[in-house]
């Protein structure tokens, strides 16, 4: 079917069988780019964007946000790692090595002739079996089974960086989850998680309270300020600009001095309005000009200029304060409260601590790294750790890693298969196979022979051992609850869930038409 003269010069169009193939090797290619990462032995990759920014890192979402993928069925594969990202914060290596395979398997049914809706279909049928068998064989914890947390933790951050503080990492990252909790709820935005360069991963630690990266504006401010009455201001503290731009003529001394005193007196009944809250500290997200800081300073008043929006939210709840946006309507009942505000130096910067707030919930975590390469890594694996251990709070649920739950759904997958006929048990099975991707993948990483690897875990789960995983640093079959590699339910039904949610919908597609002359998909590139 050629019908490219009804649509606009330089305009791309695949169709049918075409355009399954196209995407399906991209999708491919996406989890071809990563798979290298899986795991603890996983390799690193490094990036370097268009400014010569160089990250390292082994953080499947980290590395595809990078890449600037083009291909429009590649970046529907990035999205499955943002969404894996934002729901558990682990598990984006695994979601995008899933689904690459569920659509490689799903290649060769079409070749089958088996039909995209039946396969669709069929890998519905399977999540939804798949994530009754994951909730059987998962183990049930308690809030407060710290050693199977901090195994969890230790678990996210295996081979990331921060492997030498592991596990003063893991117990921090316990600490912290444990304290935001509230009821059955984990907001881990709640923990504030501040990297410096400059000291080893070892000399990292839990603060009670928000630290944020802003000095006081002036040094003539107190260093220290107990009893904080914290104002939160996100219009900035200057002498307001005119929208047009005006000229004044003066033509005499006079003239200029009166012309300061004015902008003088409007900053002073700016600073005044603070002063009147009652207010000893003041965080600003915008600017706090020169004479302004000036002024604060002869008050006595502590203030940080230009606090990050996202710092500014977390102030507003550890301290209970009101986020002003005129200072005219600055009240008494809109200031926060902490014990201690208080300019700190850590590795050569100068930070704020902000300590015993009103609301005791408010934690951050400084992590510290040899290099601004490792601390941002460091800080990554971190992030993975809060995410799983909240996720294991939530429901509580969770399961052995290594490859032993993937093996134990494709083992029971398979026998549910056997129950069914025709396309439907090709499609189960080919759903069952992809999800030895994941022990696969393990198994080559560690430069094991996957085949021989693979078929000792079938054996070792048909014996009935559900948690046999691979040791991946000695390629023993081991039991990967007894070695303490645990993870969240949550990560594995969220990665197998929005893998087959994207290789469906990319299933679907038989018709890819691009209007841009410079986007040629039959490239098959996706970069
Ligand atoms: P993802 O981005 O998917 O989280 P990772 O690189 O973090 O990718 O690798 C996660 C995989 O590594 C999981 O399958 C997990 O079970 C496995 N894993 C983690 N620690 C170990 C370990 N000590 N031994 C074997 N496998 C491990
Ligand atoms: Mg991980």
């Amino acid at each position: 079917m050629n019908n490219k003269s009804i649509m606009k010069e330089g305009s791309e169009r695949a169709s049918g069988k075409n355009a399954q193939k196209m995407n399906i090797i991209a999708a491919q290619q996406v989890a071809e780019a990563v798979r290298s990462t899986l795991g603890p032995k996983g390799m690193d990759k490094m990036l370097v964007d268009s400014y010569g920014e160089i990250i390292v890192t082994n953080d499947g979402v980290t590395i595809l946000r990078e890449m600037a993928i083009e291909h429009p069925s590649a970046k529907m594969i990035v999205e499955v790692a943002k969404t894996q990202e934002t729901e558990v914060g682990d598990g984006t290596t695994t979601a995008v090595i899933l689904a690459g395979e569920l659509l490689k398997n799903a290649g060769e049914l079409l070749d089958k002739k088996i039909h995209p809706t039946t396969i669709i279909k069929g890998y519905r049928l399977s999540v939804k079996k798949s994530d009754i068998i994951l909730k059987n064989i998962a183990e049930k914890i308690k809030d407060n089974d710290n050693k199977i947390l901090e195994e969890i933790a230790i678990t996210a951050m295996t081979g990331k960086g921060a492997e030498l503080a592991k596990e003063k990492l893991a117990k921090m990252a316990v600490h912290a989850v444990r304290k935001i909790k509230e009821e059955n709820i984990v907001d881990t935005e709640n923990i504030k998680i501040e990297k410096i360069a400059g000291e080893k991963v070892e000399n990292s630690e839990l603060i009670k309270g928000i630290v944020i990266d802003k000095e006081r504006v002036n040094v003539s401010m107190p260093k220290i300020v107990k009893n904080a009455k914290i104002a939160l201001i996100n219009s900035s503290i200057e002498v307001k600009t005119t929208e047009i731009e005006a000229k004044i003529q003066i033509t005499n001394p006079k003239q200029m001095q009166a012309f300061i005193d004015q902008e003088e007196g409007m900053l002073l009944d700016i600073i005044s309005k603070i002063k009147k809250s009652g207010a000893n500290v003041v965080f600003c997200q915008k600017g706090i000009d020169d004479i302004a800081h000036h002024f604060l300073a002869k008050e006595k008043i502590y203030g940080c200029r230009r606090v990050k929006q996202s710092d500014m939210r977390k102030l507003a709840k550890a301290t209970n304060a009101k986020i002003i946006n005129n200072i005219n309507d600055l009240k008494k009942k809109d200031l926060g409260n902490a014990g201690i505000v208080e300019e700190k130096k850590i590795g050569g910067e100068y930070m704020t601590f902000v300590n015993k707030c009103e609301n005791p919930k408010a934690v951050t975590l400084l992590i510290r790294g040899g290099t601004e390469h490792i601390a941002d890594e460091v800080k990554r694996a971190v992030e993975d750790a809060i995410g799983d251990i909240g996720a294991a709070l939530q429901n509580h649920l969770v399961v052995g890693g290594a490859g032993a739950s993937e093996i134990e759904i494709s083992r029971n997958l398979k026998h549910f298969a056997l129950s069914l006929s025709g396309g439907e048990r090709g499609v189960v099975m080919a759903f069952a196979n992809a999800m030895e991707i994941i022990p696969q993948t393990l198994a080559e990483n560690a430069g094991l022979d996957y085949i021989k690897t693979l078929s000792k875990l079938r054996k070792k789960h048909n014996q009935g051992e559900k948690w046999a995983g691979i040791d991946v640093f000695t390629g023993q079959i081991v039991d990967s609850w007894e070695k303490g590699v645990i993870e969240p339910l949550k990560i594995k039904t969220q990665a197998i869930n929005s893998a087959t949610e994207v290789a469906n919908m990319i299933l679907r597609i038989d018709d890819i038409l691009l209007s841009g002359p410079n986007k040629k998909p039959q490239n098959m590139n996706i970069m």
